[in-house]
């Protein structure tokens, strides 16, 4: 019964799986809730549509794993979501309406599928969602979201800004983690964005923003972004992390997916004895490759870490010379030419390595794939989600 119904569970998961675009029992939620709620509509941007659609993929992932009877990676995912949460100022009583309105959409959605059991699988998995996430936020004596100043904005290339802030109080993460950031040009349009540092004590950080084609908030930052403006973040996400006990490490980088990967090798520092690190950092064209200084420095003082810069484009376009010149220094590798995939793969499966991958979907996915093709476990192989 209830949670252990795995047929009337999956009942419910099948009716957020079909609402994967954010129609059917997520759009009846989401009209139920602000017609119940109409506070709770300024909490969302005027589009709604990647929320419902973020919203029915979270919702048929919990789902899902009920109906697998794994309890432990959905209670850890609410958890973070429900300490997340905070930062909208989220109640208990929030919790609790939410539970009522999704319970009375499912029931209404689902119709002649709606017997008893089904209405029983659905309480006690709303109960469990709504009382995880509330009761994580509850316990969370922490600040619910922390706020800064932007110090410095760099255009180091056409569709690409380093953006530099100081936190009003330090923010603890670990390297490699990724934080939800609101930005003054796109209020309520919060997008995740991974520091490129370790976590500062005296509340410095920095992010690379790349623009995405019609993006709302990376053009905002990257085209707007002034000193002065205050940026507002949530607490830290995610889990990519090198294991200094467990062998040598290849990373491959795509565009401002260096970020994390930056902000793990800067971690990795403080110890003097490391695992081999090869790091590919891959771009279109070589003057995107707007971190190789940085990086040249890096592994000028520490032996363990090897830079390959990738671009797919031989050479530079003329808008190249507005920006700053990027040459690899001596010391690094040799640039190469050609698909990120194709050149990391042209060493091999590198099967024996922890492999972290990182940069947009489309690269990730294509990285990812053309390893495991050459051999590489996929248990050995680490990325962020690829969307929210
Ligand atoms: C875990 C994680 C960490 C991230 N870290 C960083 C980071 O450090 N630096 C950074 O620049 N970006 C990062 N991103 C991407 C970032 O969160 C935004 O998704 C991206 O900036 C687009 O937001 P937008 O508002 O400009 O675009 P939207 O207005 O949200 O979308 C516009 C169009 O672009 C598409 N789109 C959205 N995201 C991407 C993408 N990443 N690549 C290609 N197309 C996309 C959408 O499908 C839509 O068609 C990260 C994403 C995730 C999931």
């Amino acid at each position: 019964m209830g949670l252990d119904d795995r047929d009337a569970l999956r009942v419910l998961h099948d009716a957020f799986a079909a609402s994967a675009d954010g129609s059917g029992v997520v759009a009846q939620f989401f009209s139920r809730w602000f017609g119940t709620n109409p506070a709770a509509r300024d909490l969302f941007p005027a589009d709604l549509t990647p929320q419902r659609v973020a919203f029915a993929h979270a919702m048929s992932w919990v789902l899902g794993e009920l109906v697998a009877q794994r309890a432990q990676e959905p209670v850890s995912f609410l958890a973070q979501l429900g300490r997340d949460h905070r930062k909208y100022g989220v109640t208990q009583r929030d919790y609790d309406l939410v539970g009522r309105v999704l319970h009375a959409s499912l029931r209404d959605e689902l119709a002649e599928q709606w017997t008893p059991q089904v209405d029983d699988a659905a309480r006690e998995a709303l109960n469990l969602i709504t009382g995880v996430m509330g009761g994580a936020a509850d316990a969370e004596d922490g600040p619910a979201w922390w706020e800064g100043t932007v110090v410095e904005h760099l255009r180091v290339s056409r569709d690409l800004a380093v953006v530099r802030l100081q936190l009003d109080h330090p923010l603890p993460y670990y390297p490699g983690q990724y934080v939800k950031v609101e930005v003054p040009q796109c209020p309520r349009s919060w997008r995740y964005l991974s520091p490129s540092m370790p976590a500062d004590e005296t509340g410095a950080i920095e992010f690379h923003v790349r623009t995405v084609p019609a993006g709302l908030v990376s053009t905002a930052v990257v085209n707007e972004t002034q000193p002065g403006d205050r940026w507002r973040l949530s607490s830290p996400h995610g889990g990519l992390h090198v294991d200094r006990d467990a062998g040598d490490v290849l990373m491959v980088a795509g565009s401002t997916g260096l970020a994390p990967l930056r902000a793990i090798i800067m971690g990795l520092t403080r110890w003097a004895d490391n695992p081999r690190v090869h790091l590919f950092f891959g771009g279109r064209y070589p003057c995107e490759l707007y971190d190789l200084p940085t990086l040249w420095q890096i592994a000028a003082h520490n032996p363990w870490l090897s830079v390959s810069p990738v671009s797919e484009y031989p050479g530079d376009p003329d808008w190249a010379a507005q920006y700053p010149d990027v040459t690899p220094p001596r010391g690094l590798h040799v640039r190469q030419t050609g698909i990120l995939a194709d050149v990391v793969t042209s060493y091999g499966g590198w099967g024996d390595r922890q492999i972290l991958v990182c940069g947009g979907p489309e690269m990730t996915r294509a990285t990812v794939a053309a390893l495991i093709a050459k051999g590489a476990p996929e248990q050995r192989i680490q990325h962020d989600p690829l969307s929210e």
